[in-house]
């Protein structure tokens, strides 16, 4: 049997950084899903795989040795208010496994009880949002989105107590870390600039090793989390994918996209889009997730002040100058995805028009976002057309879009070929999300779950098969709130 290669890099920095502290082990716990293909990426011994010793290691029951639990800490502004000590308190980090692809992965458990972190909290989870986060993080992981992985989901057969009794779960995630801008924030506020430094090295070395041998490497990492996360944050406003809570505290610094809390795809554009029942102002709506993003990095460079100049006005300037740098890469990430969208070869500037002028339109007619660009790659524009209310003003969006793909060199059949693979047929539609949810806490019912998992494996395909979960809600069907995790 091929040999598990572990290593604790993050404990062997030290209590600083996170405590050791073991799951709590559950009653009876049972398979809700394996994530097969996952498995064989990270190279885990079969053993490990849908077992009864898999049960046992993903219930958080019985460890193998490989295994050194820990909880990591962490700080966090929290709807911009800052948070000191937030740190794993429903999550313990196993190991660092090594993948096939050389890559380092932590395997965390979710749910798995209290750690010091848990601030009164049970460190359990029900069901539904262990569902929830199976679901979207593999469905973002099939469209190409940076995510963090689901690996395992097993049912605790113990109750968690929330505003009502509910059937537990434990997740088990996978990420290249689970370190975030709040963990750089706890760092700081310890007011060491040795620690700091140490702790910086360490990421840089795992995440951003090409930083490392430059003339100014702080600099260059901080520019670097500032593209991943630009780059990412532009993946998810072309999906039309909503996160819902980004707080400091859930944002990497590889650029993953972490916690799927509240989070919900948008179906009817509307750039004031807001899912979660926690965000009465909207601060994490659809349109708000750039301006946020840079501020959560304004937030991650103010910690690495201490690295990157000699004094701090000196610093500030440094930094101030790196975040003006995320515009520009998000404005390129987002043009030439939207670009992409649209079925244009490359994308330039002035393509930003015809992209603003169709969501305009979208919004006024309440357009699903999905299904306008699916059907627009298909070459369907009569019943791309029946979409919209306003005919009139589709039909000028409509030649001035022909107009500006027949100028390029490229096939039709070239280019429905590149929107399709751009275009999802199928994103995790909340309503479908919520079913399932529904179905495996109150019946044990696991078979929308699992029809959901497989045609989410392949959300650029045209499968008949699933053609019932490219449609958007019904009145009746539509979710209009999300909650978080807890
Ligand atoms: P989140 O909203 O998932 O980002 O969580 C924010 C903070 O609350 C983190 O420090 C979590 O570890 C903690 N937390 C959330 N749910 C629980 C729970 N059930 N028990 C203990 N801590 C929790
Ligand atoms: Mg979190």
């Amino acid at each position: 049997m091929a040999e598990l290669k572990v290593q604790h890099s993050l404990a062997v920095l030290g209590s600083t950084f996170s405590q050791s502290c073991s799951p709590t082990p559950v009653a009876a716990p049972e398979w809700l899903a394996f994530n097969q293909p996952l498995a064989d990426e990270l190279a885990l011994p079969e053993q490990y795989h849908a077992t009864a010793v898999g049960l046992a290691l993903f219930a958080g029951n019985n460890l193998p040795k490989w295994c050194q639990p820990i909880a990591q800490a962490y700080a966090g502004h929290q709807f911009a208010n800052y948070v000191p000590r937030l740190g794993d308190g429903r999550a313990i980090l196993l190991a660092e496994v090594k993948a096939a692809d050389g890559q380092l992965y932590d395997i965390q458990l979710k749910g798995a009880g209290p750690t010091p972190f848990s601030r009164g909290g049970d460190g359990r989870s029900p069901i539904g949002p262990v569902i929830r986060e199976y679901l979207v993080s593999e469905a973002m992981h099939a469209l190409g989105v940076p995510t963090t992985r689901a690996l395992a989901a097993v049912s605790s057969g113990e109750m968690v107590y929330r505003d009502e009794a509910l059937p537990g779960a434990i997740m088990t995630r996978v990420a290249k870390s689970h370190i975030r801008i709040g963990t750089f924030q706890y760092v700081a506020a310890l007011g060491d600039t040795a620690r700091l430094t140490e702790f910086t090295d360490y990421v840089i070395a795992r995440h951003y090793p090409q930083c490392a041998n430059q003339q100014q490497p702080y600099l260059k990492f901080l520019q670097a989390v500032i593209a991943a996360q630009a780059a990412t944050v532009a993946h998810w406003m072309s999906l039309g994918f909503i996160h819902g809570v980004m707080n400091t505290d859930n944002m990497t610094i590889t650029g993953e996209t972490i916690d799927y809390g509240p989070c919900a795809f948008m179906e009817a554009f509307d750039e004031k889009t807001v899912f979660s029942a926690i965000d009465r102002r909207g601060r994490y709506a659809y349109s708000n997730q750039p301006p946020v993003a840079l501020w959560n990095l304004t937030r991650f460079a103010e910690t690495l002040l201490p690295l990157l100049a000699a004094d701090q006005p000196a610093a500030i300037q440094v930094a101030s100058a790196a975040l003006e740098l995320f515009s520009q890469h998000y404005q390129a990430a987002y043009l030439q995805r939207m670009t992409a969208k649209l079925g244009i070869e490359h994308g330039v500037p002035e393509d930003a028009e015809l992209i603003s002028s169709v969501l305009v339109l979208m919004q006024q007619d309440k357009v699903d976002f999905t299904l306008f660009f699916r059907q627009l790659s298909s070459n369907k524009p009569a019943i791309t057309g029946e979409l919209f209310n306003d005919q009139n003003s589709w039909l000028n969006w409509f030649s001035a879009w022909q107009a500006r793909i027949t100028a390029q060199h490229r096939t039709d059949e070239q280019r429905v070929t590149a929107m399709q693979r751009v275009n999802p047929e199928l994103i995790p539609r909340n309503h479908l999300i919520q079913q399932a949810i529904e179905q495996v806490t109150r019946d044990g019912d696991l078979s929308l779950f699992n029809q959901l998992k497989q045609a989410w494996l392949t959300p650029f395909n045209s499968d008949p098969a699933f053609v019932a979960f490219s449609r958007p809600a019904s009145e009746q069907e539509r979710v209009q709130r999300t909650f978080c995790g807890t």
